[in-house]
Protein backbone atom coordinates (compact mmCIF):
# COMPACT_ATOMS: atom_id res chain seq x y z
CA UNK A 1 0.00 0.00 0.00
CA UNK A 2 1.21 3.24 -1.32
CA UNK A 3 1.26 6.48 0.43
CA UNK A 4 -1.17 8.73 -1.72
CA UNK A 5 0.51 11.55 -3.39
CA UNK A 6 -0.42 14.70 -2.76
CA UNK A 7 -1.53 15.92 -6.57
CA UNK A 8 -2.82 11.99 -7.20
CA UNK A 9 -5.87 13.76 -7.84
CA UNK A 10 -5.30 16.70 -8.63
CA UNK A 11 -7.64 16.65 -11.67
CA UNK A 12 -10.42 15.53 -9.92
CA UNK A 13 -12.05 17.89 -7.91
CA UNK A 14 -14.91 16.64 -5.93
CA UNK A 15 -11.91 13.76 -4.28
CA UNK A 16 -10.09 16.69 -3.44
CA UNK A 17 -12.88 18.54 -1.39
CA UNK A 18 -13.32 15.11 0.48
CA UNK A 19 -9.75 13.99 1.15
CA UNK A 20 -8.45 16.82 3.34
CA UNK A 21 -11.04 15.54 5.92
CA UNK A 22 -9.96 11.90 6.20
CA UNK A 23 -7.07 10.38 8.11
CA UNK A 24 -4.61 7.83 6.79
CA UNK A 25 -5.89 8.34 2.80
CA UNK A 26 -3.69 5.62 0.73
CA UNK A 27 -4.18 4.76 -2.59
CA UNK A 28 -5.69 1.02 -3.37
CA UNK A 29 -4.38 -1.09 -6.43
CA UNK A 30 -7.96 -0.39 -8.15
CA UNK A 31 -7.80 3.18 -8.20
CA UNK A 32 -10.21 3.61 -5.30
CA UNK A 33 -8.89 5.25 -1.70
CA UNK A 34 -8.94 3.80 1.73
CA UNK A 35 -8.87 5.68 4.99
CA UNK A 36 -9.38 5.56 8.40
CA UNK A 37 -13.68 6.01 8.42
CA UNK A 38 -14.32 9.13 10.51
CA UNK A 39 -17.38 7.63 11.79
CA UNK A 40 -16.22 4.85 14.31
CA UNK A 41 -12.83 4.51 16.66
CA UNK A 42 -11.08 3.50 13.53
CA UNK A 43 -7.69 3.55 13.86
CA UNK A 44 -5.65 0.97 12.45
CA UNK A 45 -7.90 -1.08 9.88
CA UNK A 46 -8.57 1.45 7.28
CA UNK A 47 -12.64 0.44 6.94
CA UNK A 48 -13.15 3.30 4.89
CA UNK A 49 -13.44 3.24 0.88
CA UNK A 50 -13.81 5.75 -1.56
CA UNK A 51 -14.18 5.41 -4.88
CA UNK A 52 -16.08 8.22 -7.61
CA UNK A 53 -19.03 6.69 -9.33
CA UNK A 54 -19.50 7.02 -12.67
CA UNK A 55 -21.59 9.63 -13.01
CA UNK A 56 -18.79 12.03 -10.52
CA UNK A 57 -20.58 11.25 -7.37
CA UNK A 58 -18.29 10.52 -4.27
CA UNK A 59 -19.02 6.47 -3.04
CA UNK A 60 -18.10 5.67 0.64
CA UNK A 61 -18.42 2.88 2.12
CA UNK A 62 -17.32 1.95 5.76
CA UNK A 63 -16.76 -2.02 6.28
CA UNK A 64 -17.24 -1.96 9.78
CA UNK A 65 -21.39 -0.35 9.15
CA UNK A 66 -21.45 3.52 9.58
CA UNK A 67 -24.00 5.23 7.82
CA UNK A 68 -22.88 7.41 4.58
CA UNK A 69 -24.75 9.97 7.58
CA UNK A 70 -22.38 9.28 10.35
CA UNK A 71 -18.95 9.24 8.17
CA UNK A 72 -20.20 13.00 5.98
CA UNK A 73 -21.17 14.34 9.18
CA UNK A 74 -17.97 13.48 11.18
CA UNK A 75 -16.18 15.11 8.28
CA UNK A 76 -18.39 18.35 8.53
CA UNK A 77 -20.02 18.09 5.72
CA UNK A 78 -23.51 16.95 4.16
CA UNK A 79 -24.55 13.85 1.77
CA UNK A 80 -24.66 16.77 -0.71
CA UNK A 81 -21.28 17.43 -0.68
CA UNK A 82 -20.87 14.07 -2.48
CA UNK A 83 -22.27 15.00 -5.11
CA UNK A 84 -20.61 16.79 -8.25
CA UNK A 85 -22.45 20.22 -8.75
CA UNK A 86 -24.31 18.96 -12.11
CA UNK A 87 -26.56 16.29 -9.94
CA UNK A 88 -26.95 18.23 -6.85
CA UNK A 89 -28.57 20.54 -9.55
CA UNK A 90 -31.07 17.39 -9.68
CA UNK A 91 -32.85 18.59 -6.53
CA UNK A 92 -33.26 22.59 -7.88
CA UNK A 93 -36.61 22.74 -8.96
CA UNK A 94 -35.57 25.65 -11.32
CA UNK A 95 -33.39 23.37 -13.56
CA UNK A 96 -35.89 20.33 -13.05
CA UNK A 97 -36.57 20.87 -17.27
CA UNK A 98 -32.99 19.68 -18.04
CA UNK A 99 -33.35 16.67 -16.63
CA UNK A 100 -33.25 13.44 -18.15
CA UNK A 101 -35.13 10.53 -16.21
CA UNK A 102 -32.22 8.00 -16.20
CA UNK A 103 -30.35 11.16 -13.66
CA UNK A 104 -33.75 11.29 -11.60
CA UNK A 105 -33.79 7.65 -11.08
CA UNK A 106 -29.67 7.71 -10.66
CA UNK A 107 -30.42 10.07 -7.68
CA UNK A 108 -33.51 7.84 -6.62
CA UNK A 109 -31.29 4.62 -6.70
CA UNK A 110 -28.33 6.19 -3.86
CA UNK A 111 -31.32 7.05 -1.90
CA UNK A 112 -32.60 3.17 -1.94
CA UNK A 113 -28.84 2.34 -1.53
CA UNK A 114 -28.97 4.53 2.25
CA UNK A 115 -32.58 2.83 2.31
CA UNK A 116 -31.04 -0.70 2.31
CA UNK A 117 -28.16 0.25 4.76
CA UNK A 118 -30.73 1.65 7.43
CA UNK A 119 -32.28 -1.54 7.09
CA UNK A 120 -30.15 -3.74 7.55
CA UNK A 121 -29.15 -1.62 10.67
CA UNK A 122 -32.72 -1.81 12.05
CA UNK A 123 -32.37 -6.00 11.36
CA UNK A 124 -29.02 -5.71 13.62
CA UNK A 125 -31.12 -4.38 16.28
CA UNK A 126 -29.68 -0.47 15.96
CA UNK A 127 -31.73 2.56 16.39
CA UNK A 128 -31.21 5.06 13.21
CA UNK A 129 -29.81 8.49 14.06
CA UNK A 130 -31.95 11.49 13.53
CA UNK A 131 -30.05 12.57 11.16
CA UNK A 132 -30.67 9.45 8.45
CA UNK A 133 -34.29 9.12 9.58
CA UNK A 134 -34.43 13.04 8.66
CA UNK A 135 -32.32 11.91 5.25
CA UNK A 136 -34.48 9.23 4.53
CA UNK A 137 -37.63 11.53 5.08
CA UNK A 138 -36.44 13.55 2.51
CA UNK A 139 -35.61 10.88 0.21
CA UNK A 140 -39.29 10.33 0.10
CA UNK A 141 -40.28 13.62 -0.80
CA UNK A 142 -37.43 13.65 -3.66
CA UNK A 143 -39.03 10.22 -4.76
CA UNK A 144 -42.65 11.91 -5.06
CA UNK A 145 -41.15 14.95 -6.38
CA UNK A 146 -39.39 12.46 -9.56
CA UNK A 147 -42.91 11.11 -10.04
CA UNK A 148 -44.73 14.13 -10.44
CA UNK A 149 -41.89 15.56 -12.61
CA UNK A 150 -41.95 12.48 -14.56
CA UNK A 151 -46.01 12.21 -15.37
CA UNK A 152 -45.40 16.03 -16.11
CA UNK A 153 -42.97 15.26 -18.41
CA UNK A 154 -45.25 13.00 -20.56
CA UNK A 155 -48.14 14.97 -19.86
CA UNK A 156 -50.07 12.81 -17.37
ZN1 LIG B 1 -17.08 3.60 10.11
Amino acid sequence: MTPLRKNAYHSNDILSKITPHLKGVIRRQNGGLLAFCPGHNDRKSRSLAVNVGDDGRVLLKCFAGCSIHEITSAMGLSVSDLFPDTSKAKYDPQSRAYFQEWQILEALAFDAAVLLIAARRINEGETLPEADLEYLAKAVIRINDAVSYSRRSHGR
